[in-house]
């Protein structure tokens, strides 16, 4: 009797064995890693965009504000023409006054750019310091997260390893021949290598045994396998009033 229950009790062990699938269990952590980790590369990718803009702005800023002195020197120089009328003609003094008109506007919507780029270029500033700030937080989620899963693992390895030596105790008090056909049917049904025999039926696959088997079964024979499934089968008496 003892045999069985250690066989009950090893089977218990290898049921909870073949559920404490670690990569089951770990995987929601690791997908929510990997969706954080996306949320970074976004980050990261909005971060370079916002830059480059910001730069653009800068490079255009640039340009306008290096191009202002040769309209001002245009204009002041169109107004000193004018300013001595002699011996020039209406067609030249239309001319002159043209440009002068044309450099002033020239200069009233390079100033009113630059204002425009500047405006652009602090709203850039402002949405790359919140994506900086996005990216950090996230870090540090990945981070905890990170700790989540080593811990989580650990508990698992440190269950399955109470498990194994579980087993190795019980495996150490069951009888030879006994533990020989229990890794038997363990190689074949790992999730359960034990089955109790009821009504003449392996409750393991609900097929049917021979009388004979059953028989044995019945009288404590603890070394007989499910024909079909390779199951070592227990008599029902194993369970007592319990379900198995
Ligand atoms: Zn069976």
């Amino acid at each position: 009797m003892e045999n069985v229950e250690a066989l009950l009790e090893l089977n218990r062990i290898y049921v909870e064995k073949f559920k404490m699938d670690p990569k089951e269990k770990l995987r929601p952590i690791l997908r929510e890693m990997k969706n954080i980790k996306t949320a970074v590369e976004n980050g990261c990718l909005q971060q370079e965009q916002l830059l480059q803009r910001i730069e653009a702005a800068e490079k255009e800023a640039e340009e306008i504000k290096n191009n202002l002195p040769k309209l001002m020197a245009t204009i002041t120089k169109g107004k000193e023409r004018m300013a001595v009328v002699k011996g020039m003609t209406l067609k030249e003094m239309l001319s002159i006054q043209q440009a002068v008109a044309n450099a002033e506007e020239s200069v009233r919507q390079g100033e009113e750019k630059i204002d425009l780029l500047q405006y652009d270029r602090l709203q850039y500033l402002s949405e790359l310091h919140q994506a900086n700030a996005a990216i950090a937080e996230l870090k540090l989620q990945y981070n905890e997260k990170v700790k989540v899963y080593q811990k989580e693992k650990e508990k698992l390895e440190l269950q399955y390893a109470s498990l194994l030596s579980q087993e190795e105790t019980l495996k150490d008090g069951l009888d030879t021949k006994i533990l020989h056909v229990f890794n038997e049917a363990a190689k074949v049904v790992p999730a359960s290598p034990v089955a109790i025999l009821r009504n003449g039926y392996c409750s393991g696959c609900r097929v049917g045994v021979s009388c004979h088997k059953a028989h044995l079964v019945a009288h404590g024979e603890v070394l007989q396998r499910c024909d079909n499934c390779n199951r070592l089968l227990l008599p029902v008496s194993a369970v007592g009033s319990h379900a198995e």
